[in-house]
């Protein structure tokens, strides 16, 4: 199997916005004809799940814990990193392009990492939006500061419970799209295997953690958003539960896996790449 990130052409700047340009649409009275499986409801999962139903689609999202609250997103503390500007300390997206790849030691995707940088002032609109209540100065203005060794003001907080706050804003976009009917939700469901149909991730098996049944689910799509996977070191601020079983499942099944040092990488922008 090649290694292939997929990576659009282009100048740096340019390659997503292009590729976003050309890339086919979904017409919006087709798109409920699409059903996708997202396994995990954390920041990354819920967001998803709740972003897709929003769109159209029909979603089935899972978890292994009796709610999406108890995702161990709900540890992150210290902020979230966006290149606002709101202090007016010079922050731009390219710097804070520039200070992601080298806090990654340069290893990091370029591409990816800008898109990021691009995408990070919208990631705090739609959490402000979701009612997330980030530190505001005593103008109402939302606050920043210094965080992860850059060397501007960038990072949204909220106390020192940025993570829960922030789960707290994906949940509740989650079950409007639960109540909507454009999202199922499966609880104290376990991904077990993964199934392929001509090389496509096209359904799950699933363990039943209340019944100990198996489960099968299929679509068109499946998204793995199943987290990390801490318990893989002898010390991690990571739960038990983050235990690379839903990776482990994909890498079975043919999934190319790399980098596993990369558990964390600061200064984090967005709570989805921490
Ligand atoms: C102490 C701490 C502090 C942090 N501070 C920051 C910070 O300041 N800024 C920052 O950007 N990031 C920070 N991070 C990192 C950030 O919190 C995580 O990268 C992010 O929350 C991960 O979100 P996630 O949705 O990918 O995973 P999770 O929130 O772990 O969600 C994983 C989901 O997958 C489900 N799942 C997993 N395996 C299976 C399976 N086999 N079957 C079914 N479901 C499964 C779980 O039930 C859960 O719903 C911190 C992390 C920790 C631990």
């Amino acid at each position: 199997m090649q290694l292939d990130g997929k990576i659009p052409a282009g100048a740096l700047q340019d390659k997503w916005d292009k590729y976003r340009f050309k890339a086919k649409l979904v017409n919006p009275a087709n798109k409920r004809k699409y059903n996708l499986i997202v396994v995990g409801s954390g920041l990354a999962g819920a967001s998803a799940a709740a972003s897709l139903g929003e769109l159209g689609y029909n979603v089935q999202c899972f978890c292994f814990q009796d709610s999406p609250r108890r995702a161990h997103s709900i540890a992150a503390q210290g902020g979230i990193n966006a290149a606002k500007n709101y202090p007016n300390d010079g922050d731009s997206i390219w710097r804070l392009f520039y200070d992601t790849v080298k806090g990654g030691d340069f290893r990091a995707r370029e591409a990816n990492v800008y898109r990021l940088a691009q995408v990070s002032n919208n990631i705090i609109d739609q959490c402000a939006a979701q009612g997330v209540p980030f530190a505001r100065e005593y103008g109402g203005m939302l606050d920043n500061r210094s965080f992860g060794g850059a060397q501007v003001s960038r990072t949204f907080y909220a106390r020192g419970q940025t993570g829960q706050q922030l789960l707290l804003g994906a949940y509740s976009a989650l079950s409007r799209q639960i109540g909507a009917g454009k999202v199922q939700m499966y609880t104290r469901h376990e991904l077990v295997d993964i199934v392929i149909v001509n090389d496509r991730a096209r359904g799950i098996i699933t363990r039943n953690l209340v019944s100990g049944e198996m489960e099968c689910y299929a679509a068109d799509a499946v998204i793995l958003a199943t987290g990390g996977y801490g318990t893989v070191f002898y010390l991690s601020t990571n739960a038990d539960s983050c235990n690379v079983g839903a990776a482990f499942k994909a890498y079975k099944k043919g999934a190319l896996f790399a980098n596993p040092c990369f558990t964390q990488i600061h200064p984090p922008c967005g709570m989805h790449v921490g």
